[in-house]
């Protein structure tokens, strides 16, 4: 199943999407008294989901403007750096790393940090480029994964389990601030920063091990790889995590980019206004913003 965030008469309603992507329905059309987001739906998922069916024509999803299908997850977005060897490469040599020991590439453990849901916006919606701030933009396209059930000790084996589904993240980032407070926080979390969406797809519609990702700058094809080559593969990811943080219903984890971000250039090649970042990940849809 697919789902969306749309505005519908002054609100944000989460609504089930047909495969084609083309038709939307409400979701308290479908479950009497459901007012929730999608975090709630998440949550009460096992309770729900047999009512999860379309019913009559439903609303063309076609003109219609997205909203993040996650606007408010329970806290931050868990994000991992360097999972990608060729990326971890290209961001070691680039200079702006603070954070590698000397002559590291890939590193020994998840780099896990966490991005504010604050600056989460929505596909189409301008990425602010906080130019007074920031001299330095670049795009991280991103496999990010929802939680469904949630957990503390989630074991691999255990760990799809507890996947509710998928959607695509842009971990914007200011380099110059990332490389400036070496925490990577503040440089990661600018209002504007987590483009995501379009859709939350349920993790049965998908084999999350092997998706294409894709990102396009103005049309130039920068990255492009296949979720399996992510060195801490899912389960590793939900493991490391809930052994330490019990996870919850509607949390993200956006699994780390691959090669070819703007500071894989040699000159780098940042982003400036009016260029247009559009990333697809197979099966998920297209995310696509404009640098405002
Ligand atoms: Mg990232």
């Amino acid at each position: 199943m697919k789902f969306a965030n749309i505005p519908l008469n002054g609100l944000h309603r989460c609504a089930l999407v047909d495969a084609a992507g083309q038709r939307c329905w409400p979701i308290a059309d479908l479950v009497p008294g459901f007012d929730g987001d999608i975090v709630e739906l998440i949550a009460r998922y096992e309770e729900l989901k047999n009512q999860l069916v379309a019913k009559g024509d439903g609303l063309p999803l076609d003109g219609m403007r997205l909203l993040a299908p996650i606007e408010r997850p329970p806290r931050n977005i868990f994000c991992v750096g360097k999972n990608y060897a060729e990326h971890a490469v290209e961001f070691s040599k680039s200079g702006f790393d603070s954070s590698a020991k000397e002559g590291e590439h890939a590193p020994e453990a998840p780099v896990v940090f966490t991005k504010a849901f604050s600056s989460i916006i929505g596909p189409g919606d301008a990425i602010p480029p906080h130019a007074q701030l920031v001299r330095q933009l670049d795009y991280e396209a991103e496999l990010a994964v929802v939680i469904g059930k949630g957990g503390r000790g989630i074991r691999k084996a255990d760990a799809f389990g507890h996947v509710f589904g998928y959607t695509i993240v842009n971990d914007v980032t200011a380099r110059d601030l990332q490389k400036l407070h070496r925490q990577w926080f503040l440089g990661k979390s600018l209002d504007g920063f987590c483009p995501m969406g379009p859709f939350v797809v349920s993790g049965d519609e998908v084999d999350a091990t092997r998706l294409d990702v894709k990102c396009w700058v103005n049309g130039e094809l920068r990255q492009h790889a296949n979720t399996a080559q992510l060195i801490f593969d899912i389960p590793t990811l939900i493991e490391t995590i809930s052994a330490a943080i019990e996870l919850l219903p509607g949390d993200v984890i956006a699994t780390g980019t691959p090669a070819g971000v703007g500071i894989g250039f040699t000159p780098p090649r940042f982003l400036q206004s009016g260029d247009t970042v559009r990333i697809e990940i197979q099966g998920l849809g297209v995310l696509e913003n404009r640098i405002g």
